[in-house]
C-alpha cells in the first residue's frame, strides 16, 4: 500500500519546475553567501566571479567545493550568514575532536520540521501513532526534530534517549508504541532481551526508523523479523540538517532526497569530476534554502549513487541509495562519527609516552558497537593507572562515546594501519541496554 505524501506539491513536482526552483534558490543562497560570509566573498573574489555568473545549474561545478576542514577553521560562526540575534539553535556537528557549530533561524528549523514531515509521512506514520524515540540525545542531536516532526504530524512521541533495553521494551509495551526511531545498532541490541524477555507478541510496532547509521539488507531483515516491523532508512548530513535529507518511501528502494532544499552531486572522491548518473560517489550537497548556516558543494565522506528513474510512489525526487560507506577514514560508533586520528591525537595529548596506538572497531553485523583504544608503550614501560584514567575521560568528553582502554605490549599490537575492525558474531549475553 502507498502511504501518503505530507506536500505533494513539493514532493511529486514536475522535474522541469523543480530545476527551475533549484536555479532560484541557488541564486538567492550564493547571494547570500557572497553577501555575508567572508569565506565565500573571499572565493568569488579570487575567482572573479559573481554570484550572477551562475545561470545554471550545471555552472556550480564552477565553484569548489567547502570541506570539513573549511568547517572547522570557520569555528565558531565563521560561516553563519545571520547574525546571531536571528539564530534561534545551535548545534555541535558530528562529535569529533575539533568541533563544528551550526546556527539554525526559526526559518531553518520550520523548514527541517517540514522535512521530517516528510520523511515520517512517507514511511507510513501518521496522527495516530506513538512515536517511540529512542536517540542519545546530546550525541545525535537530530533526535530532537522527531518531536518537532511529531508534534508537526499530530502523533505522540515519547523520548526513551537510551535507557537499557528492558526499559524501552517496557515503554513500547505500556504505551503501545507503534513508531520506533533510533540508530539500527541499538534496535538491534534490544531483540535478545525481547526475546528473553518473550514479550514480542506484547509488542505494537508497525515502523522503525533508522538512521544515521546506514541500513544494510542484512541489518534490515533482522530489525524487521526480530522488532516485527517495517524498516525505513533516513538520511542526513550532520553540517546541516540529519537527519530528513533524504527518506525511504513504502518502495523501500532508495531514499526520495529533499531537492527542493538540497542540491546533490556525486563526484569522483578522487578527481571531484562529476560521476555519471547512476554511478557511485561521493556525495556532495548544496543548501538552497537555509538562512543560518548556508553551505556550497559540502563533501560530505559518504559515498552513494542517484537512482534513476520514477518512482511508483509518485514523488518525484531523486532517489538515493542508502549510504553504506566512507570514502574517508571516518568511523560510526553508536550513531557517532568521529575521525581515529583524532582519538591518537587525544591521548598522545595526555602523555609523550606512548610508542604506537590502535583503534579497533567491533562491529555486529557490519555495524560499530563498541570501540577499542589500544595503547603501546616503549618497551620495559608502563603508563600508570591516572594517566590512562584521564586518556579515557577526555576522549569521552571529545566525542561522547565510552570506550574500552587497554595498554599493551608494542609487538602485541596488530600490525600497520591505525583503525581495526572485529567482528562480533554473537552477542555474548542478552543485553540491558548499550554501555552509554
Ligand atoms: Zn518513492
Amino acid at each position: 500500500m502507498e502511504h501518503a505524501v505530507w506536500n505533494p506539491q513539493a514532493e511529486c513536482m514536475d522535474r522541469e519546475a523543480l530545476e527551475q526552483l533549484q536555479l532560484e534558490r541557488l541564486q538567492m543562497t550564493l547571494n547570500l553567501a557572497a553577501r555575508n560570509v567572508d569565506f565565500y566573498a573571499k572565493r568569488f573574489r579570487d575567482l572573479a566571479l559573481l554570484p550572477e555568473d551562475i545561470r545554471q545549474l550545471s555552472d556550480l561545478t564552477k565553484i569548489p567545493f567547502t570541506t570539513r576542514d573549511d568547517l572547522v577553521r570557520a569555528y565558531p560562526y565563521g560561516l553563519f550568514a545571520v547574525p546571531l540575534r536571528s539564530v534561534v539553535q545551535l548545534r555541535f556537528a558530528a562529535a569529533s575532536a575539533e568541533p563544528i557549530v551550526v546556527g539554525y533561524t526559526r526559518q531553518d528549523i520550520r523548514m527541517w520540521t517540514e522535512l521530517m514531515c516528510r520523511a515520517m509521512t512517507s514511511a507510513g506514520v501518521g496522527r495516530t501513532d506513538v512515536i517511540q524515540v529512542a536517540f542519545h540525545y546530546s550525541q545525535f542531536p537530530g533526535a530532537f526534530t522527531f518531536n518537532q516532526g511529531a508534534e508537526a504530524l499530530g502523533a505522540m512521541f515519547t523520548p526513551a534517549a537510551t535507557v537499557s533495553a528492558s526499559l524501552q521494551i517496557r515503554m513500547m509495551v505500556d504505551f503501545r508504541s507503534t513508531i520506533l526511531a533510533s540508530t539500527p545498532s541499538f534496535a538491534l541490541n534490544m531483540i535478545p532481551a525481547l526475546n528473553v524477555a518473550g514479550r514480542k507478541n506484547d509488542l505494537h510496532l508497525r515502523i522503525g526508523l533508522f538512521g544515521p547509521e546506514g541500513l544494510t539488507p542484512k541489518v534490515r531483515d533482522l530489525l524487521e523479523q526480530g522488532l516485527g516491523l517495517k524498516a525505513y532508512a533516513l538520511y542526513g548530513v550532520a553540517e546541516m540538517i540529519e537527519p530528513a535529507l533524504a527518506a525511504e518511501c513504502s518502495q523501500q528502494r532508495g531514499l526520495h532526497l529533499a531537492e527542493d532544499h538540497f542540491l546533490v552531486e556525486i563526484v569522483d572522491p578522487d578527481t571531484g569530476s562529476p560521476k555519471v548518473l547512476g554511478e557511485e560517489g561521493e556525495v556532495v550537497v548544496t543548501s538552497l534554502s537555509t538562512q543560518g548556516y548556508p553551505l556550497i558543494r559540502l563533501r560530505t565522506g559518504d559515498v552513494s549513487r542517484l537512482q534513476p528513474g520514477p518512482c511508483p510512489c509518485g514523488r518525484t525526487l531523486a532517489r538515493l541509495s542508502p549510504v553504506l560507506r566512507r570514502c574517508d577514514d571516518a568511523l560510526t560508533v553508536r550513531g557517532v562519527r568521529f575521525y581515529p586520528q583524532s582519538l591518537e591525537r587525544i591521548v598522545r595529548e595526555v602523555t609523550p609516552d606512548i610508542e604506537d596506538v590502535r583503534v579497533v572497531v567491533h562491529t555486529m553485523h557490519g555495524l560499530g558497537d563498541q570501540v577499542e583504544l589500544l595503547v603501546a608503550v616503549p618497551q620495559g614501560g608502563s603508563l600508570p593507572g591516572t594517566v590512562l584514567e584521564t586518556m579515557r575521560s577526555r576522549v569521552r568528553r571529545a566525542l561522547g562515546l565510552g570506550l574500552r582502554l587497554r595498554q599493551v605490549p608494542a609487538q602485541r599490537l596488530p600490525l600497520a594501519g591505525l583503525t581495526y575492525k572485529t567482528t562480533i558474531l554473537e552477542k555474548e549475553s542478552p543485553s540491558t541496554g548499550l554501555p552509554f
